[in-house]
Parts: structure tokens; C-alpha cells; sequence
């Protein structure tokens, strides 16, 4: 399978810019891994999110279930411990207060209550989603049989890109760089991989980052994901 080849970005050392869409460079969604960085950009911090509470509302329990895993191997195991760990947070009140307690660029024109009330429906608009209130995940590495060689090269350590995974360009399939997998799992961060996968649910919820990166709804979800997942 290749991935879709149309209206996705790339990151190249914290610039972005567009993939032309043509039929020699896959469809990406690449993202840049480092913790701190995205974490300057939310603009509080974790004992902000846990001590000062401005919100509570009340949702049902949104469940986070994997359907399929291509590639993970010997990290399948992590992945279902990330995925655990994300249905925790995304239940949380810290979450919920984090994500209203934000400004998003590229926000489809919902307000701050609306994201995180899509978030919380989980209704996907890509690929063949699921149940509502279910965050559906379809999993697989990046690899030489299903992308172009390019992905590949972009996935190696210290790549000017810095990526770690494309979405699934429409798909619902979100794909990750092999390297980047192994490595945080090596380093027992299940918040990153966590972060990963929330950040390609909101492209699969409809969000797109086209520039801006930052401030973009996947980018600030993910860096929420990262601040509360991490010890
Ligand atoms: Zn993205």
C-alpha cells in the first residue's frame, strides 16, 4: 500500500513547508519528537493543569483500542501500554482543563471547548473509524515495501527532517518511523509514542497544520499528550 500523496506537510528541522503533490513524494505528516520543544509551546505547565482548575466538565469514558498494529514487533507490547496510557490522560481532568485552556491556530474555526468536545465524541471523519466515544487506532511501521524510499531515509537518527511518522493521508492508518519506535521504547517513554498517536487522531479527526506547526491542534494535543504522560 502507499500512502496517499495528496495536501500533507513535512517538517525539516522546525520548518515547515509543503510536499508538492505529485506522484513522487508520498503524502506526510512528519513531526518533530523533542519534549521540550513542544512543550514551550503550550504556555503552562503541568502543576498549572493539576493545581488551578478552571473547567470540570463531564464526559462518558472514551476508550482508546487499537484494531490493527503492522510492524511493531518486538514493541507491540509498549504500544499497548502508550494506548493505555493515553486512554488515562484523554480521560482526565488535567487534559480536559489543558486542552480548554489553550488557543489553537488552524482550529476549523471551533472554539477551545468544541476541539476538545470533538476530541471526546471521537468521531473519525478518516478511514473506516469505529464506535463514537472509541478512539480508533489502525498502527504500522514505516517500510520500504508500503512508502517510498524517501520516508525511509527521512526516519534515519539525525535526518534533517527529524521524522517520526507520516499520517495515514486519509487512510486512518497512522505510520511510524521504525527507528523512532524502537528508541522510545528503548527509553521506556510511553508519553511520546502516546503523543504520536494522539497527534495522527487529530489529523484523522480532521486537523490539518499546514503551517504555523506550533500552535496547530495536532501539535498542541500532542504536546498536552507529552506533559501529562511523562513522570
Ligand atoms: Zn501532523
Amino acid at each position: 500500500m502507499k500512502t496517499s500523496l495528496k495536501n500533507f506537510c513535512s517538517l525539516v528541522a522546525g520548518i515547515i513547508f509543503f510536499t508538492s503533490c505529485n506522484n513522487t513524494v508520498p503524502s506526510s505528516d512528519s513531526e518533530l519528537t523533542r519534549p521540550s520543544e513542544s512543550r514551550e509551546e503550550i504556555g503552562f505547565s503541568k502543576a498549572d493543569t493539576v493545581n488551578n482548575f478552571k473547567v470540570t466538565p463531564s464526559y462518558p469514558h472514551v476508550k482508546v483500542v487499537i484494531h490493527q498494529m503492522a510492524g511493531y514487533g518486538q514493541d507491540s507490547v509498549f504500544a499497548q501500554q502508550s494506548a493505555v496510557l493515553l486512554e488515562q490522560i484523554v480521560n482526565s481532568p488535567q487534559f480536559w482543563d489543558a486542552v480548554i485552556n489553550n488557543n489553537y491556530a488552524h482550529d476549523q474555526n471551533l472554539s477551545s471547548q468544541q476541539i476538545l468536545d470533538k476530541i471526546m465524541l471521537a468521531h473519525e471523519v478518516d478511514g473506516p473509524g469505529g464506535s463514537d466515544h472509541v478512539i480508533d487506532l489502525r498502527l504500522r511501521t514505516i517500510n520500504n515495501q508500503d512508502d517510498d524510499p524517501i520516508w525511509m531515509r527521512r526516519c534515519e537518527p539525525g535526518s534533517s527532517t527529524g521524522t517520526i511518522g507520516i499520517d495515514g493521508g486519509g487512510s486512518g492508518i497512522a505510520a511510524v518511523c521504525p527507528q523512532w519506535l524502537r528508541s522510545t521504547a528503548q527509553s521506556n517513554q510511553p508519553a511520546w509514542l502516546a503523543a504520536h498517536f494522539m497527534h495522527e487522531y487529530m489529523h484523522i479527526l480532521g486537523f490539518r497544520h499546514p503551517n504555523k506547526k506550533p500552535k496547530s491542534v495536532p501539535y498542541k494535543i500532542h504536546a498536552i499528550i507529552e506533559m501529562l504522560g511523562e513522570n
